[in-house]
Parts: C-alpha cells; structure tokens; sequence
C-alpha cells in the first residue's frame, strides 16, 4: 500500500522559490571583479535568475545542455546556479586555475554550449575561443561597457538579464534529472565527471544545514570562500536558500585581508575554506593583532586541519571549528566533527581531539572501513582501511563512462585510508597515493604533518615516503618556513618525541620557499617525491 502524500519532486528551483517567497528581503552581497561591492535581495536574485532562464532559452540551451561557468563566488554566479539547473540544464562549473589545455579538454568532454566568465577571464578565454569549438555562446559576466572593443562573439551578462522580464515559470520536472556536473582534480589521468541530480542535490542540501554539519540558519551570515567552481562551494549557494542566511561573497580577492575586512563589515558568522586559506588569513591577523568580532563557525575541509589551527581559532579567537571532510564524487559533504553531549564535559585537550578527526555522517551518509580484500574492518579508532562510502549523494557511474562501474559491492572507494572510532568518527590517515610505506606498515603522513604545523616558524609542511634501501620508504619531511625562521631540522624532529612510535619519526628535514598548490588549493605531493625521492639514498 503506497502512502497517500504528495509527490512533489525535490527540485533545485524550489530552494530559490523558497527563499524568495519566505527570507525575499534577506541580503546578498558580493565584492565585485569589477573592483566594488554589490548588495541586493534574495527577491531580487529570484527575479534576475527568471529574467535568465528567459535568456537562456532564446540562447539555444535545452533541457540536459551543459552551461559551463568560468567564475569566482559572486551573485550573478548565483543567479547561473539557479537559472542553468532551474530550466533543468546542466550547470558545469570549471575550474579557472587548471591549465589552458585541461579546461580544454573538459569542456570537450562535457560537451559544454554556452560559456559564462567573469572579466578576470576575458584574455584566458580570447586565448581559449578558438579551441572551444562546440560552444556556440561565450557571455561575459559584466555589462556591456566592459567587453572589448571588438568583442566578436563575445556577448554581455547584463545585456541577457535586461532583454527579458521576470514572469519565466520553472518547468516541473523529475527529481532524477541531471543539475550539475563537476570534474575531479584528475591527478591522476584525465580529470572525471561527477554529474550531480536535483534529488541528490536538494538532500545535500538539507544534510548540509542540519545542526551537526554546518547548522546553518537564518540568523547566520554565510561567506562561502570555498570556490563555486570547486564542488558547488561545498553545497552553501543552496543551503542559504534553504534557510534563508545571508550571504556574502568574496569574488577573487582570498588574502588574509580582504577576508577579515569582509567578515568583519558584513557581520560574518559562519566562513567555509580550505586550510590554506585560514592559515593565511590567521598570518594577516597575528601580524596585526587582529581578532574575530562576529564569526562564531570556521568550516574547515578539503584537507586535514592541523591541530594548531583548531587550537588558534577556539582559544585565540573563541571560533568552533567544524571540520569537515567530502569528496567532489560526495557532493562533497561527507562528515563533520561536531561533538556529542558526551564531550560537553570534556577538556579542552579532549574536544580537540575529536573535533581534529573528519568527524561523523549525518543521516543519508554511511561510510565503512575496508581491508584489502574488501572485508570490513573494526571501529576501533586505531585500525586504518580503505574508506568506502555510500549514500544518495555519492557517485554511482562517472559521466560518459557509464560502462565502467566504480562501486564495489554498492560502495564507492573514496581513496582514502582511514579509521573510525566507536562513536563513528573517522579520521583520515592519508590519500591511499600519499600513505608512507616502512617496513610493510602504514605511515600517516597526515599525522606527521599535522605535529609539524605546531612549530611556530612553520607555514607549511609535507611529508612524503621517500626511498629508502633497507625499509622500502621512509617519511621525510619537507618545510616552508616562516618568514626570519632559525630552526634547525633537529629542532623540528625534536618535535615528534612522544608524540609519535619512534619509528614514526621522519628520517630526515628539508626547507624549500614554497610546496606545490594542485587546483583546488591542497598540496600536491607527486612533484615532491619526484624531487626528494631519493633524499635518503644520496
Ligand atoms: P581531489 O580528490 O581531486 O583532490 P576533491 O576535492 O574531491 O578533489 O578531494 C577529495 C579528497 O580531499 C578526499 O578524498 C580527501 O583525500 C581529501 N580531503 C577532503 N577533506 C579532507 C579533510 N578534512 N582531511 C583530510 N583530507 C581531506
């Protein structure tokens, strides 16, 4: 017997619709590529995202045609989520820091239509124009007056929105359908296509909001500094929607500065970014004895969060640190480390624990740790396996490769290695590529990172499995320092006493000036091993 509720479909267009009819007068503001800031309502991005979607369809684009977008977190870039997957189009987000020839590629491959970029793009894209072959459109993300003076056939933002009125009606489609796509990093192979449905994205949505994730509501101000090209922002476009915050964008100025003065004219309480960004926001704000006036949450994922940084934000700055961990094939939210009434009594020493581990599934995520073999390993909180996810938020065939099936036994391998407690919070030892192999036995070099970016003269640190003739690899460990730093490399292994078993403790210290960024704002390690890889054996 079925039961006898309504079958709404759960559709992108109806968290915009939302937000429009129940926060309409809630604020949006975004600093501009064109140098100023823009404010204006959640009413008014529902009317300019409908004027859009008019556009869009004079423009060719159908239902399943991909739109891709080349932008920083700004509200026309808004208004594209909404309008591209409200008409029950693809919106492709790509990527501006990968190279010439992979966005190439994966424009190709998604078979993109339309192009919409932000001003700082126009000399990449006239460049890139002749080579996107199957784009019919590339519209520049500004008005008329900023195109150039032989714009060709480039067309302006503003001219789109203002030929049309807002009385577009969203079309009611399933749920399955198909919102948006996103590629992997691909560093490994060419990048892969996770295509994202309105279904998965709408329970993203809620998971995201939920009290124990970011707990987002509306009473907060979000700044998402998580790029709208990475993930979707790691789903908080929509869930301000969803609950009506407002929301503040910081366009492409990401250093320490510009953050704080955003965070602190706007009101922020809840900022999203990855653990580079923080540590050069909280540079700025030592070097000038600064502190947090409004942020009450710093969303922390896409790479481990080391200790110091948690310890810096609660107790310098008194921030809750949520630290998550997710994947571009989990939407991405995956887990985060809030606590449970257990640790309400705990130390401080004890909270930081556990809020330095990934953290925890909400409802809809589950998550598993896998031996070699595929059999399930114990939640001990010390046995380290192959982390397996599941959940209607996670990939189940990449896009165009939908011969190839990626699951095993129904669960997606992440790649990464990991443990689980019995409280079901996991913490990520390593990227199944990155793992330190000695002897046999697994090496976290996260853990080993994460002691040395407690050394006050450290900005950054690495640790890589360099070669090594009797163990097979060992951990070195690779440092930048900070500016007018003395340390000494003994200084730094003195670091690891008691911290970790012996054997743990790297062999060896090197200093460079800078570690290599992939795309996505985390360190890329194969460079490393190519260039000390062989530190211990020379
Ligand atoms: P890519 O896998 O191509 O780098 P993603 O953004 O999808 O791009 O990265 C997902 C990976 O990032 C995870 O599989 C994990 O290795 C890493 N990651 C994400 N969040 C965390 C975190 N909080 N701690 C450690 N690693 C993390």
């Amino acid at each position: 017997m079925n039961g006898l509720m309504m079958q709404r479909q759960l559709l992108i267009s109806d968290l915009l619709t939302h937000a429009e009819r129940h926060h309409g007068a809630q604020e949006i503001v975004s600093r501009r590529t064109e140098g100023d800031i823009h404010r204006y309502t959640f009413r008014d991005l529902a009317a300019r995202s409908r004027r859009l979607a008019a556009a869009l369809a004079e423009l060719g684009v159908e239902p399943g045609t991909r739109v891709a977008t080349l932008a920083w977190n700004g509200y026309r870039h808004l208004e594209l989520y909404y309008a591209v997957s409200g008409s029950g189009a693809v919106l492709h987000t790509l990527n501006p820091r990968l190279h010439a020839d992979q966005l190439e590629w994966i424009v190709a491959d998604a078979d993109d239509r339309v192009l919409f970029f932000d001003l700082t793009f126009l000399p990449l894209i006239e460049e890139l124009a002749p080579r996107l072959r199957g784009v019919r459109h590339l519209v520049l993300m500004a008005d008329r007056e900023h195109l150039p003076d032989r714009p060709g056939r480039l067309l302006a933002y503003e001219d789109l929105v203002a030929a049309h009125d807002d009385g577009h009606r969203w079309p009611e489609f399933d749920e399955s359908t198909a919102s948006s796509l996103c590629y992997t990093s691909g560093t490994t192979g060419n990048p892969k296509g996770v295509l994202y449905s309105h279904r998965s994205t709408v329970l993203h949505t809620y998971a995201v909001a939920l009290p124990d994730s970011v707990g987002l509501s509306a009473r907060d101000t979000v700044l998402p500094i998580v790029p709208m090209f990475h993930v979707n922002a790691w789903g908080l476009p929509y869930a301000a929607c969803m609950v009506g915050a407002k929301v503040v964008f910081p366009g492409p100025d990401l250093d320490g500065r510009s953050l704080h003065e955003l965070q602190e004219a706007e009101g922020v309480t809840v900022s999203a970014s990855v653990p580079t960004v923080w540590q050069g926001q909280l540079e700025h704000m030592r070097e000038h004895g600064l502190t947090f006036t409004t942020l009450e949450r710093a969303v922390i994922g896409g790479a481990a969060c080391p200790p110091a940084m948690l310890r810096e934000l609660e107790e310098t700055h008194g921030v809750t640190v949520v630290h998550g961990w997710g994947m571009t094939e989990t939407s991405p939210f995956g887990t985060a480390s809030t606590l449970k009434g257990k640790h309400l009594d705990a130390t401080p020493d004890e909270r930081h624990t556990v809020q330095g581990k990934q953290g925890r599934c909400v409802f809809g995520m589950d998550l598993e740790i896998v031996d070699d073999s595929g059999r399930a390993l114990p939640w001990d909180g010390r046995t380290a396996g192959h982390l397996m996810a599941r959940g209607p938020w996670v990939v189940s065939r990449y896009f165009g490769r939908t011969d190839e099936d990626p699951l095993r036994d129904g669960w997606f391998p992440t790649g990464d290695i990991a443990t689980i407690d019995a409280d079901g919070y996991m913490q990520i030892t390593d990227r199944s590529k990155d793992v330190i192999k000695s002897g046999g036995e697994w090496i976290s070099s996260i853990d080993l990172e994460n002691i040395a970016m407690g050394h006050p003269d450290v900005s950054m640190a690495a640790c890589i499995g360099a070669r090594h003739p009797k163990w097979d690899e060992r951990p070195l460990l690779i440092v930048v320092p900070r500016p007018g730093a003395t340390m000494s490399p003994a200084d730094l292994l003195a670091l690891f006493d008691g911290k970790v078993a012996k054997w743990w403790t790297p062999d060896d210290v090197v200093f460079v000036d800078a570690i290599p960024m992939g795309a996505t704002g985390k360190m890329l390690k194969a460079p490393l091993r190519e260039r000390f890889g062989d530190h211990l054996t020379e």
